[in-house]
């Protein structure tokens, strides 16, 4: 998962003083039929000192910056293989609110996000971590606002052993900052796509270029109503980890769903085009040493 970005303020920024949030009639909201959608585009330098590849990547994310030690020796590391020692998460709540539905899709670099835009928060989908949050996410009683989603690929977490074409993020966000995210592997499938794959598909070409973004029709829904089925068949997994990206911070409640969603070739094509790799290699069980520090051990 990525923490919230420059990116993010610069952009909210802009958007809050230059565009007024499209009605349903707007040609924002049609991509198939307007040929000049409103995209945005960033002007501020907003390029991450960090990567996927090279001397930038995973391997080195520590030495880029004094900020990102816990990528080199932090125990609780994210992503990791998921295996049935981990526990299930207990008393996990989910809700929606009757909000409008639209969201910012953003090509930030490393990934392509959606974050929604409702004028109410208290609209929007809405998490409580119940009895496995240890002190996470709503710990403190309040309910978590989804914040973003964003996409991996290939996924970050393998599901005992086995890697998937794509990982959804689903992060939600206390107003204290802590940070519950919910995991959706992706599978391909020869013909059909999750809902949401589908209605996003038109849009990934608007943001194809690093820092653009534009307005879309957002409703998470088939991603986050699926999630919540597989919690109650006891298909999801709970653990304390970390961001999977640099600064590697240890603040997060993760839940990872057994059941992965189907992506089409079709749109998982174009989604890659876009995200290309951008997945952390998996990091060592929760509690033990860092695989760095491992490798490095005399
Ligand atoms: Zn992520």
């Amino acid at each position: 998962m990525h923490p919230l970005s420059t990116t993010h303020l610069l952009l909210i920024f802009f958007l809050t003083f230059t565009h007024a949030l499209p009605n349903t009639q707007s040609p924002l909201l049609q991509p198939e039929t307007s040929s000049s959608p409103d995209n945005l585009t960033t002007t501020a330098s907003t390029a991450a000192p960090w990567g996927y590849h090279y001397h930038y990547g995973p391997l080195s994310w520590h030495r880029l910056s004094p900020a990102n030690t816990l990528c080199k020796t932090g125990i609780r590391q994210s992503p990791i293989n998921i295996h049935n020692a981990l526990k299930r998460p207990t008393g996990l709540k989910l809700r929606r609110g009757d909000y409008r539905e639209y969201g910012i899709l953003e090509n930030e670099g490393q990934t392509v996000s959606i974050k929604p835009q409702e004028e109410d928060a208290r609209y929007g989908y809405q998490l409580f971590p119940g009895d496995s949050a240890g002190g996470g996410a709503g710990s403190g009683g309040g309910w978590a606002l989804l914040d973003t989603m964003h996409f991996h690929t290939p996924s970050e977490h393998h599901l005992d052993g086995e890697h998937f074409v794509g990982e959804i993020h689903a992060v939600f966000k206390t107003t204290d900052g802590q940070t519950t995210v919910l995991s959706t592997l992706l599978d391909i499938d020869t013909t059909i796509s999750n809902h949401l794959l589908t209605t996003l598909h038109p849009w990934l070409p608007f943001v194809a270029t690093p820092l653009t973004a534009t307005f879309v029709q957002f409703d998470p829904s088939p991603i986050l109503d699926r999630f919540y089925r597989a919690y109650r068949r006891e298909r999801v997994y709970t653990y304390r980890g970390s961001l999977t990206t640099p600064p590697c911070t240890e603040n997060v409640l993760w839940m990872v769903s057994q059941d992965p969603e189907k992506i089409s070739v079709e749109h998982y094509r174009r989604l890659k085009a876009i995200t290309k790799f951008n997945a952390r290699y998996p990091q060592n069980h929760p509690g033990y040493m860092n695989l760095l520090e491992w490798a490095c051990e005399k």
